[in-house]
């Protein structure tokens, strides 16, 4: 079969592979869609993940498909069956699953593959974070679970109450799907962005205001200027990833208000805070990481009931072997969302389903 895989630092070769064989529990799967995301783009440009992949390896983790093949003690799930797959499974026994934190899972398993025309989905996650995708809902959508899923999380560790007024960080795939689901929570969403285009899509996803900060420096006065007694924000998303909107962020939150650092900083990154700014205002700040399977299962009612929108979050489509070009696309332009691979684009019609 063919298959992206990594060996290292920018370095990515779609050649052929041997296709994955299914053990007694796992399941193999034919990959109709796999989606680009910031976290695989994040592993090519630095040749690996601590803890998600280790190259060389196939690279890619949103991806939904067809079962081709089920291991023999594999009771759940028969081929033919079109599945949404998450990309890892809590072991459901340590410390941290049994306090409802299997996101902290001390033996989560990740998987990744999913660029490639198969993918074995290994027995843990068909256990926990493997789902049938309805009849109505086509391939590309259901790939949205993963990010879905962490972004659902995000909102629950928040604090987030109706009326309240949300601030969104950075208007990738994952803001923007903040942007939305705070909308439908009763939030007056506040989202800041780069670009234009990121600023028109976030108002398309419900945003009230809409702030436009292409320097490094965010206008905190503009902002607060835009809640109730310019007070600040009741909750504050952080989704860039960099330590100076993490300072940002403290900066914009109101007191008693709560602040998510969701975008994970480049490794040993350090942030400078005012220690008595958040004692005595009483900021809560939180760093939600990952999926639980609970979220992954939230994740796919809500796209089923499409009240995220997910295909507009899926701009582009390309052939496994325009993957580099996309991973250089989205390297030159950060507007840029997300791009269905499509591994058997050239062989068989039908790929993105009903
Ligand atoms: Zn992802
Ligand atoms: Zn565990």
């Amino acid at each position: 079969m063919l298959a992206a895989v990594l060996y290292g630092k920018e370095q990515l070769r779609v050649e052929p592979v041997a296709v994955p064989r299914a053990g007694p529990k796992d399941i193999l799967v034919k990959v109709r869609v796999a989606l680009t995301c910031g976290t695989d783009l994040k592993v090519f440009r630095r040749g690996y993940h601590a803890r998600m992949i280790q190259p060389p390896a196939v690279l890619g983790h949103e991806l939904s498909g067809d079962i081709v093949e089920v291991g023999s003690e594999v009771t759940r799930f028969r081929p033919g069956q079109r599945v949404v797959a998450a990309n890892s499974a809590p072991c459901g026994v340590c410390f941290f699953c049994r306090r409802d934190k299997e996101n902290l899972c001390e033996d989560l398993l990740f998987n990744n593959g999913a660029y490639a025309e198969y993918v074995r989905i290994p027995g843990p996650i068909v256990d926990c974070n493997t789902h049938e995708i309805p009849a109505n809902l086509g391939y590309r959508e259901a790939a949205m679970v993963e990010p879905l899923a962490c972004v659902l999380r995000g909102l629950d560790e928040s604090n987030v109450r109706p009326g309240d007024t949300l601030t969104v960080i950075g208007l990738g795939p994952i803001g923007l799907m903040f942007v939305r689901m705070a909308k439908l929570m009763g939030a007056r969403v506040i989202a800041i962005g780069r670009r234009r285009a990121q600023l028109e899509r976030a108002e398309q996803m419900g945003a009230a205001e809409l702030v436009l900060s292409p320097r490094a420096a965010l206008p905190v006065e503009e902002v607060k200027g835009l809640t109730d007694g310019r007070r600040g924000s009741d909750v504050v998303i952080e989704a860039v990833g960099s330590p100076h909107t993490w300072r940002a962020a403290v900066a914009i939150v109101r007191s008693g208000g709560t602040v998510n650092f969701f975008g994970g900083c480049p490794n040993s990154s350090q942030v400078c805070l005012d220690t008595s700014r958040i004692h005595y205002s009483e900021i809560t700040l939180k760093s939600s990481f990952h999926h639980t399977p609970r979220h992954i299962r939230r994740a796919l009612e809500v796209i089923c009931e499409d009240r995220i929108h997910a295909g507009r979050f899926v701009i582009d489509e390309a052939p496994l072997s325009g993957l580099l070009e996309v991973f250089r696309k989205m390297m030159s332009h950060n507007g840029h969302l997300k791009t269905a691979i499509l591994p058997w684009r050239d062989s068989s019609p039908d790929e993105t389903g009903p």
